[in-house]
């Protein structure tokens, strides 16, 4: 779920401290396509229970570490995780990552909970700009140019992570939504996040518990990114 609000921890900083240094090295090279990817949640902010002592947090940077594995493989995908390990970040911690980087895309990974037990599958967000209207009005010039075309690229991905994701969940794919995602307000940054399945589904839980299942999930995500680089 990425509607709850997270807590801020010393750690955190000095991990985005550490990231900033590669990434400016790295960055200068230019040639690579730099994509953030969020294991959402993170120590104290368990995000959802999947079973005994696992969470959303454990399942999204599992998952995350198996999809760096799998883009670095491509060459000219460069991976920035969030976090590698269980520590927290808040919200702000992560959109400092964000406006530091200024990646060509971020990804964030959720797991769903909840809307009975019936409720399965995946389903996509990407920010909208509703709250950005007024700014909207005011300028038709190159800054809402910009917002139409993160929109746009935030829904192609959409697409390519759907195609890819319906071969793992087979007309489970809740479809495509605008929501609102605080931490990219104010931020030109193409972003969509993924709700990988339910854990209050007793077959989706048994997926994502499963590393072989995290592994395909990845697999999954990874092919969409590539297309969508490509
Ligand atoms: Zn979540």
């Amino acid at each position: 779920m990425f509607h709850n609000i997270n807590k801020m921890l010393l750690l955190g900083i000095l991990v985005i401290a550490v990231f900033m240094g590669g990434v400016n090295l790295l960055s200068a090279a230019g040639e690579k396509h730099l994509i953030v990817i969020d294991p959402a949640h993170g120590g104290k902010d368990t995000g959802v229970k999947i079973k005994d002592k696992v969470y959303e947090k454990d399942i999204t940077l599992a998952i995350a570490l198996a999809l760096q594995k799998e883009l670095v493989k491509e060459g000219n995908i460069q991976v920035i995780l969030t976090r590698d390990s269980d520590i927290e970040l808040s919200p702000e911690e992560r959109k400092k990552i964000l406006e530091k980087i200024k990646p060509g895309f971020f990804l964030s990974l959720h797991i769903n909970s909840g809307f009975g037990k019936k409720a399965s599958g995946f389903e996509l967000y990407y920010p909208g700009f509703k709250g950005d209207m007024e700014a909207k009005k005011k300028d038709k010039d190159s800054a809402s140019q910009a917002r139409n075309k993160h929109l746009n690229e935030a829904v192609r991905m959409a697409h390519f992570i759907q195609r890819n994701l319906d071969t793992l969940f087979p007309r489970k794919g809740r479809g495509i939504r605008e929501a609102d995602l605080p931490i990219m307000d104010g931020l030109l940054i193409p972003a969509l996040v993924v709700e990988m399945s339910f854990a209050s589904n007793t077959e989706d839980k048994k997926k994502l518990l499963s590393p072989k299942a995290q592994v395909e999930i990845a697999k999954a995500l990874s092919k969409g990114i590539k297309s969508f680089f490509r």
